[in-house]
């Protein structure tokens, strides 16, 4: 089968580096790609935003998949578009996509399907913001309800803080995104992802992670799109797995079919471990980046004939994902100055000789100029460690990144903290 994966980042690395492992893949294309997806695919240019030229593209390579893998395609319906043309496609259509692309739309259906989440209200102007923000007090989270790559979410701890975000999402900072907001009960407790495949009717359980969202050492700074992931997040017991599958998933996958939006894809829930039990704090409807990497690290099942069954509506007839029992750990790194200006176009050196059977670097932004390697983007490779303990995954990790020659870039050096410290005791 000839296979379409859109994307650029790490997480489509991974995605790409195991798909062109399957037997059942032939060729394998990807859309931007990167000099890491290079190494696995045929990469082309295709504006994933003009639907008429995918599926030009589609037809002319006899593509029998399309994997989508960032979010703004599947809010923006390309799988849709695929759909109605007869291309089997992993990703949701753009009405279940709102799961990710408008966060009052997920608040609603968690209040009418029972599901356990913070308590929340939805607003569209400054003023209710703010009268609403009297209700609730401090601390208080305010999310601009749209897309916001992670910057529309403030977490405050005083009512102040909160008043400043409410004000700034209504300045019209965020666009279409910040049109609405919604304002919601503070969660407390560990957060850890989990990740579940669907084909609107099947569901089975993926995978779990624990993802670091800040830039700095210790849980400091400002929120990036992902300093680092381990897999799998054992704070996330078999007991509270099940709990999640049961009063979370499973209810959401049914009141989108019953709504007549079945959700087709991958899951990938942010959960908080509060004292009384699991509670969702954001869906998002594609792979997490950079928790892909540490999962596709661990995968012992054939990817493409888990996300074809799903793409063709039959998940229950291949067998469930089976995963390694080792953990795996990724490190994030970053050009510097990133998460806000990142410095482009710094030499990257050496990561041959760093990969291994438990070591494998994953691009994500890098190009090729003058026949080197260099970064070109704010978070540039992952490099990736499996061991028989996390912490020896990350010891293997930390080994391999020490040794990558990269002076203009930076990275965590506490990736996987909790449940090393967990490890330890
Ligand atoms: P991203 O794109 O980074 O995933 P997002 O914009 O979709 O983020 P959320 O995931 O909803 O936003 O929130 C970002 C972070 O804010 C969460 O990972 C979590 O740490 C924190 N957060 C969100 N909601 C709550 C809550 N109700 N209580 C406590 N913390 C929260």
């Amino acid at each position: 089968m000839n296979i379409l994966l859109l994307g650029s980042g790490g997480r489509e690395h991974a995605l790409a580096w195991k798909m062109a492992q399957s037997p059942l893949c032939d060729a394998l294309y990807a859309a931007p790609g990167n000099p890491g997806i290079a190494q696995e695919a045929t990469c082309v240019e295709l504006d994933a935003t003009d639907h008429g030229a995918v599926l030009a593209f589609c037809e002319d390579k006899r593509i029998g998949l399309v994997v989508i893998g960032p979010e703004a395609p599947l809010v923006d319906g390309l799988a849709d578009s695929l759909r109605e043309a007869g291309v089997p496609v992993f990703g949701p259509n753009k009405a279940a996509a709102q799961l990710e692309g408008s966060k009052g739309f997920t608040k609603d259906l968690c209040a009418k399907a029972d599901i356990p989440t913070g308590r929340y209200v939805r607003v569209t102007s400054e003023s209710a913001g703010l009268a609403a923000l009297a209700e609730f007090g401090a601390p208080v989270v305010v999310k601009a309800d749209g897309l916001a790559a992670g910057k529309g979410v403030t977490v405050a701890m005083t009512e102040a803080e909160a008043e400043m975000a409410v004000m700034e999402i209504f300045s019209g900072r965020f666009g279409e995104a910040g049109a609405e907001a919604v304002i919601e009960e503070y969660l407390e407790g560990e957060e850890a992802s989990f990740f579940a495949l669907t084909d609107g009717s099947t569901i089975v359980p993926f995978a779990s992670a624990q993802d670091h969202k800040r830039v700095g050492d210790g849980d400091i700074g400002p929120n990036t799109g992902g300093m680092g992931a381990y897999s799998p997040a054992k704070v996330l017991t078999p007991e509270l797995t099940a709990e999640t599958m049961t009063r979370i998933i499973a209810p959401t996958v049914r009141a989108l079919a019953d709504e007549g939006m079945p959700y087709n894809g991958v899951l990938f829930l942010g959960i908080m471990l509060t004292s009384t039990g699991p509670k969702l704090i954001e869906y998002n409807c594609r792979f997490g980046d950079p928790e892909c990497q540490v999962m596709m690290m661990r995968l012992q099942s054939d990817l493409v004939e888990l996300l074809h069954a799903c793409a063709e509506n039959r998940l229950g007839s291949v067998a469930p994902p089976r995963f390694s029992d080792e953990p795996a750990l990724t490190v994030v790194m970053a050009a510097r100055g990133y998460p806000g200006t990142p410095e482009k176009g710094g030499a990257i050196k050496g990561i041959e000789g760093n990969e291994n059977d438990h070591v494998k670097v994953f691009h994500a932004g890098t190009a090729i100029q003058d026949d080197t390697l260099v970064a070109s983007g704010g978070r540039v490779l992952n490099v990736t460690g499996m061991g028989t303990s996390v912490s020896e995954a990350q010891g293997r990790a930390y080994a391999a990144l020490d040794a990558i020659d990269f002076p203009t870039g930076f990275a965590r050096r506490d990736i996987g903290w909790r449940e090393v410290a967990r490890e330890k005791s």
